[in-house]
């Protein structure tokens, strides 16, 4: 009887597999098509300069405009993109839409920096600094208007093949940075390891910031490190003023939140953030 149960669990067990493995090709299959009819889109989240509000740049998130589910996130797809043959041509797309887009800016008058999130694709395959260089080449774009943010399952890889890939990638003007710092293992061996510029402290400990003790604590010495260091700090997930000056106080300059901006299309971008710079210009 005991057997009979085991048996019965065990069917039930390979079905719930064979089931997530189904829905894994299905959602590849749409990814693929998706690709095809361009339905991949580059929203831009505002990163400001905390003591005053002013803005510094733009982080590019991909979103994927679902002809019936409207946008969707890139938490709920990126896994499988990344896990895919698609994860190098999506990387790639990534990439150049940013750089584009950060030239077209740079071209009318506003300097703003735009941060890529790499996938891990793009530190296994080919040469990341050489295809940069070329996309610099290719779009004109000045090279210290881009970000490069990696996170700790990027730097998983073959290390002095890492490294060396950063430095030339630095060499070349464009900047490395460390994202969602402190929620991995290694992080603090990373940082001795790895040629970065600067880091992003993980949302997850900005939220509850002000309510939270540890959080606190952790983001206080994680400002503090990163000064020592030479690095610059970026805090992300800045839902609200009282948090800003908060970290303000701590000594971190700069941020990116609800707060200041969600993540929208170039075009909302633009009409929210750019006419004021120019207003700023002009009336200096
Ligand atoms: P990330 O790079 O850490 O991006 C920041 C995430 O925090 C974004 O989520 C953003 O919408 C969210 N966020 C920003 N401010 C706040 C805030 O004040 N409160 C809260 N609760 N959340 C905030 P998003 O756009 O869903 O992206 C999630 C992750 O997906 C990103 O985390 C990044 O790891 C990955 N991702 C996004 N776009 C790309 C891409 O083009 N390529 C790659 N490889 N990964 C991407
Ligand atoms: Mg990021
Ligand atoms: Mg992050
Ligand atoms: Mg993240």
């Amino acid at each position: 009887k005991a057997k009979m149960t085991r048996r019965g669990s065990h069917v039930i067990f390979e079905s719930a597999i064979r089931q997530e493995l189904e829905n894994r090709l299905t959602l590849e299959s749409e990814l693929a098509l998706a690709a095809d009819r361009g339905e991949f889109e580059l929203f831009y989240q505002p990163q400001v300069r905390l003591v005053d509000g002013s803005l510094l740049g733009a982080e590019a998130l991909i979103r994927w405009r679902h002809p019936a589910r409207g946008y969707v996130s890139p938490g709920e797809f990126m896994p499988v993109v990344n896990t895919s043959s698609l994860s190098e041509r999506i990387a790639n797309w990534v990439m150049e839409t940013a750089c584009r887009q950060a030239r077209a800016w740079e071209l009318s008058g506003n300097s703003v920096r735009v941060a890529i999130n790499l996938s891990p694709s793009q530190l296994d395959s080919g040469d990341l600094a050489h295809s940069v260089a070329a996309l610099l080449a290719k779009t004109g774009l000045t090279p210290s208007l881009l970000e490069l943010e990696v996170t700790e399952d990027i730097l998983l890889h073959d290390e002095s093949r890492v490294l060396d890939m950063f430095e030339r990638i630095q060499q070349l003007g464009v900047r490395v940075l460390f994202d969602d710092f402190g929620t991995g293992y290694a992080s603090l061996s990373y940082l001795k390891k790895f040629p970065l510029d600067g880091l992003k402290i993980d949302r997850s400990f900005v939220l509850d910031l002000l309510a939270d003790s540890d959080d606190a604590a952790i983001v206080g010495s994680t400002i503090g490190l990163s000064k020592q260091l030479g690095l610059t700090v970026v805090a992300e997930g800045i839902e609200n003023r009282a948090t800003a000056d908060f970290l303000v106080s701590m000594g971190c300059e700069e941020g990116q939140g609800y707060f200041f901006g969600r993540p929208m299309p170039a075009e909302a971008f633009e009409r929210q953030f750019l006419p004021a710079e120019l207003e700023a210009v002009s009336a200096a």
